[in-house]
């Protein structure tokens, strides 16, 4: 990537994002079978394909009537049980035996729950009176034919597939999975599982990325480790610059065996940013190819993690067409006071309890450097402490980023 001018104005972490969004633009469309659909996001709005109910049906057990017949005894003329309607009509006097969600028959209006009724032999009681409609589902009342279902943008979940299933849909439209190329760089990288020799360390980058993109919708491909030389960095970013996203870990601060953005910008890759105002994290970049995205997050993991949540992620739900692909903070208040950094804001690991009351309490752990990844497993979240000369007290109010479990 062509190195950026050095400015002592940093970027800030929203100017950085939406440099990011502008570059996003939604994948095509595909028809994902159903069973495949969780997880994905709608393409485009999509309308029930039938009444739903698709007829008038009970919401209950018990006996189809005519409700100007109740208080009083009935013949029990037949049955509707689901999937097995009653062929004939309930007349004046008559009552018919309904199971939850088979077909009211025709002449009845209503349903007495098997709860309140006196069944001996042919006949039922009904003591009370009952209004007409009770407990009758109608035809397109949890929806209409034709009207809209699941909205573009939407992610689909459990529920979104239990509509479409309900409506009869076999396919969903959705944007297509980003495919993503992940890339730890480092000479120091050895792959967990395996032995440490002097002065490495083992690659928890690699498997962290792979655990946050399967939760963005990604479809990944693991480039092999890249050591701190040119010809292998070449030879991996050039693969990896084959996918719609990169993401490359380490390499990219001003060490000289930093290559990165070195490399990337022999491969034609434009850089669009280096350096964040934030902390951990700083010297993230952020370039293109074609319509290629490289992120070239820091190599210590906490960087990589929080890099990954503020920019990588909304990348790819951008990608995805999702309605809102920006990191989803909520507010917090602090449990202790903090310090604050003049110039970067500070995205601090922090325990979210809550009490009794609405708000959630945020815990700073211990240990907030960007290696300590060990005490980043023991957060629940990052709260995001603005830039500012002095401290926070406790009490303040403050925005957090939910870290998923
Ligand atoms: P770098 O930006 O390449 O200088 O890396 C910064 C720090 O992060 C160094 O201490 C690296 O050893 C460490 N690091 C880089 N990549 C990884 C990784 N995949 N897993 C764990 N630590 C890493
Ligand atoms: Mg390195």
């Amino acid at each position: 990537m062509a190195p950026t001018a050095s400015s002592s104005e940093l970027l800030s972490i929203a100017g950085a994002l939406e440099l990011v969004l502008e570059r996003v633009g939604p994948l095509p469309v595909e028809r994902v079978p159903l069973e495949e659909a969780y997880g994905r996001f709608i393409a485009a709005d999509v309308a029930a394909a039938i009444d739903l109910p698709p007829f008038p049906s009970s919401a209950m057990d018990g006996y189809a009537v005519r409700s100007g017949d109740t208080p009083g005894t009935l013949s029990v003329v037949g049955e509707s049980a689901a999937g097995r309607p009653h062929s004939g009509i309930v007349r004046r006097g008559e009552a018919v035996a309904i199971s939850t969600g088979a077909v009211l028959p025709e002449g009845a209006d209503a349903v007495v729950p098997i709860e309140v009724v006196v069944r001996e032999g042919d006949d039922v009681s009904i003591a009370e009176p009952t209004g007409a409609d009770a407990f009758v589902r109608h035809s397109g009342s949890d929806i209409a034919c034709g009207e809209e279902m699941l909205v573009a943008g939407r992610r689909v979940g459990p529920a979104q597939i239990g509509a479409a299933a309900a409506v009869g849909l076999g396919t969903l439209p959705c944007r297509r999975r980003p495919r993503v190329a992940i890339l730890s760089t480092g000479s120091e990288l050895v792959q967990p599982g395996g032995m440490l020799g002097p002065g490495e360390i083992f690659d928890a980058n690699g498997p962290m990325l792979r655990a946050a993109l399967r939760t963005s919708g990604a479809e990944i491909t693991r480039i092999p480790t890249a050591a701190d030389t040119r010809e292998e960095h070449r030879a991996a970013l050039e693969r990896a610059l084959e996918h719609d996203v990169i993401v490359s870990t380490g390499g990219v601060s001003v060490g000289e065996h930093d290559l990165v953005r070195d490399v990337g910008f022999e491969l034609g890759v434009h850089e669009v940013f280096w350096r964040v105002a934030m902390r951990p994290g700083k010297p993230l970049a952020f370039g293109i190819r074609d319509r290629a995205l490289l992120f070239g997050l820091p190599g210590n993991p906490v960087s990589t993690l929080v890099g990954f949540e503020l920019f990588v992620r909304p990348a790819l739900l951008g990608l995805q067409g999702a309605h809102n692909p920006r990191p989803p903070f909520r507010s917090g208040v602090l449990s202790e006071a903090v310090t604050r950094l003049a110039a970067r804001d500070d995205l601090i690991r922090v325990r979210a309890i809550r009490g009794d009351g609405r708000q959630t309490r945020l815990a700073p752990l211990a240990g907030q450097q960007s290696h300590q990844i060990a005490v980043a497993a023991q957060a629940d979240g990052l709260a995001l402490i603005p830039r500012g000369s002095g401290g926070l007290s406790a009490g303040t109010e403050v925005d957090y980023l939910p870290l998923h479990g």
